[in-house]
């Protein structure tokens, strides 16, 4: 469905992402390891048409999306929620949601059934509609950028860091609620430092270290690498 090859990223002349290359398929779920700076939103930004790569070529679905701008990218049916979620703070819960659909705008009923299945999804949110986006907790705001996500009804979406900054009992509810996105037939890129978690949910998942691919692999296989375990198991 995605597929990177030779992708460079470089800020200047500094190379943050070196000639990478990473396939996902439709309905995967396929996490991006690897510590602070090691190259993962830079990754989701070529991707998603946030930062144009030096080289190398983006497919998705067939199609070169390389270069494309971030709403041509949106269009395309991919969709990513930052590490720093991007909420409108004064907006309510509920606003939040209707921008998130922007691409479908012209779609009422269908805006309208994409809230109710995000109320499904985070009942939270549903009670909290009128508040203010800024005034929830960190775990909720990490709920509401999920579902204006989800409210581009993507194919694919782009995850960076989602339990980053959030109570333990929090992230496994994250996790259980990304698991269940991918489940219902949304394809999943996701960029953690929580490697356990994640590969417990992961297909496969793609080891960056200092901008270039060092080991991918199962999720098995993953979880039983004695580098991978050292390095961000903590095993
Ligand atoms: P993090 O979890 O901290 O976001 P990451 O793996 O996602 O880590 P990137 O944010 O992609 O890593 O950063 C890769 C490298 O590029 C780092 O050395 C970082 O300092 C650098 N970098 C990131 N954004 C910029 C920028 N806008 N200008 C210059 N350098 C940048």
């Amino acid at each position: 469905m995605l597929e990177l090859s030779n992708v460079s990223v470089k800020y200047g002349s500094f190379a943050a992402v070196k000639d990478i290359d990473i396939q996902v398929g439709e309905g995967e779920l396929v996490v991006l390891l690897g510590s602070n700076g090691a190259g993962k939103s830079t990754t989701f930004n070529a991707i998603s048409g946030l930062q144009k790569p030096s080289a190398g070529d983006i497919i998705f679905e067939g199609k070169s999306i390389t270069g494309l701008s971030p709403d041509k990218i949106v269009q395309a049916g991919i969709v990513q929620c930052a590490e720093d979620r991007k909420l409108f703070p004064q907006m309510s819960v509920h606003q939040n949601l209707i921008m998130g659909a922007y691409v479908h705008r012209k779609k009422r009923k269908q805006v309208k059934e994409s809230i109710s299945e995000v109320y499904e999804l985070f009942p939270i949110l549903r009670e909290k509609k009128e508040n203010a986006a800024g005034s929830l907790s960190g775990g909720q705001q990490q709920m509401l950028a999920i579902g204006r996500a989800l409210m581009s009804r993507p194919k694919m979406m782009l995850l960076d860091e989602p339990s980053i900054g959030l109570a333990p009992l929090i992230v496994e509810q994250m996790f259980e609620v990304i698991q269940k996105i991918n489940k219902d037939g949304t394809t999943v890129l996701l960029a953690e430092q929580n490697a356990f978690a994640a590969l417990k949910i992961a297909d496969r998942g793609y080891v960056f270290e200092s901008g270039s691919m060092v080991v991918q692999g199962s999720s098995e296989e993953l979880l039983a690498n004695d580098t991978v375990r050292r390095a961000y198991i903590g095993a």
